[in-house]
């Protein structure tokens, strides 16, 4: 392998992709407890001092908006609302010159509350999961009686202009899959925009079953039965969700194919845990500490030369039908979804 690029610039990788999204963990925990996430009695959570202090969260995004030139910054988790501090570290990467994008993916809970706060901080828009409407398999699915909640949430975030509303959904076989039309008639009475996330192998129990998922193709079939989809004009750029008009447009709804339609070839992200590791991919197995490095009074530039490094060596693709392929050692709600 040939070596990373030694001055500032983007982070590019060995294919030439290059990265500006940047995803943020701010937390491993969560509040609910997803069946397909996490078990009943949660993980063993990072400690304090693992985590990054706000102080050390700001200036690692400084260094990347800076000196590596990413334009989005993604703020998720865990569950991100529970960071005390957020609005805080919303605020700050808001003073940030060029300003990027900011926005947040929650599972709704206290958004409701949080919307205006976070919008005059800067937020710019946020994705909130929700794999149900329906009350009890809400309850079942996430192993909490929230719903509510996340509905509140989710007015909250439109009515504070945290626009669009982006709404994720998981479907899984003999659980919610039936439910793609239903929850598409919801979003579209709200004007929310749904997307459909592909079931990816990343749960902690490592319970996935690629013959068990709902692929894209079952969940366009479903639509198809109720609603009109059709080609969407506009440009996908490096987003992950394929996006289809709804009877004739303008609402649209997206599928996000990870499994069956891989787009690592567009691919524009990196990631950061909570615990500073910086992650090319959610399935690498590698990450860089950044954490170590900056307690150790390394300077931005060689924290920006530590970060393309890491990138530089991001594999091709995902790997998932490799049939060497290794589920990486941390769940989706540890990497940051
Ligand atoms: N707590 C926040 C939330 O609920 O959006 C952020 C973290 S959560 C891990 C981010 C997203 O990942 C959610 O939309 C969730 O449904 C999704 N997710 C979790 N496990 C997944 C899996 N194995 N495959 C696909 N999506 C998953």
């Amino acid at each position: 392998m040939t070596a990373a690029p030694t001055t500032d610039g983007v982070l590019v990788d060995r294919y030439g992709r290059v990265a500006r999204d940047l995803r943020v963990s701010l937390t491993d925990k969560c509040n609910l407890r997803c069946t397909y996430c996490m078990p009943a009695e949660g993980l063993p959570w990072l400690s304090g001092p693992q985590l990054l202090t706000d102080d050390e969260i700001i200036r690692l995004i400084r260094v990347a908006v800076h000196r590596l030139g990413v334009t989005e910054v993604r703020f998720t988790g865990g569950e991100p609302l529970i960071r005390p501090g957020l609005v805080g570290i919303v605020s700050a990467v808001a003073a940030l010159r060029p300003r990027p994008r900011i926005s947040l993916t929650t599972n709704g809970i206290g958004l409701a509350r949080l919307a205006p706060a976070l919008r005059a901080a800067g937020l710019d828009r946020v994705n909130v999961s929700l794999d149900t409407v329906d009350r009890t398999r809400f309850a079942e699915l996430t192993r909490r009686d929230r719903l509510d909640d996340v509905l509140a949430g989710l007015a909250g975030a439109a009515a504070a202009g945290l626009t669009p509303v982006k709404v994720n959904a998981v479907l899984m076989r003999g659980v919610n899959d039936d439910e793609a039309p239903t929850l598409l008639r919801f979003a579209l009475a709200h004007g929310y925009e749904l997307r459909f996330i592909e079931q990816m192998p990343l749960d902690a129990q490592h319970g996935w079953d690629r013959s068990r998922m709902v692929t894209a193709d079952q969940i366009l079939a479903n639509l198809r039965a109720e609603f009109d989809l059709s080609t969407d004009p506009a440009e996908r750029g490096a987003s992950p969700a394929e996006t289809w008009l709804v009877d004739g447009g303008p609402a649209r709804v997206g599928v996000i194919a990870s499994v069956t339609r891989p787009f690592c070839g567009d691919c524009d992200r990196t990631r950061l845990t909570a615990d500073g590791q910086v992650r090319a991919c959610l399935f690498a197995t590698e990450e860089s500490d950044l954490r170590g490095a900056l307690r150790a009074g390394v300077d931005d530039a060689e924290l920006a030369r530590r970060w393309r490094t890491a990138m530089w060596g991001k594999r091709a693709g995902h790997g998932i039908d490799d049939p060497a392929f290794l589920q990486p050692a941390r769940p989706m709600s540890a990497i940051g979804g």
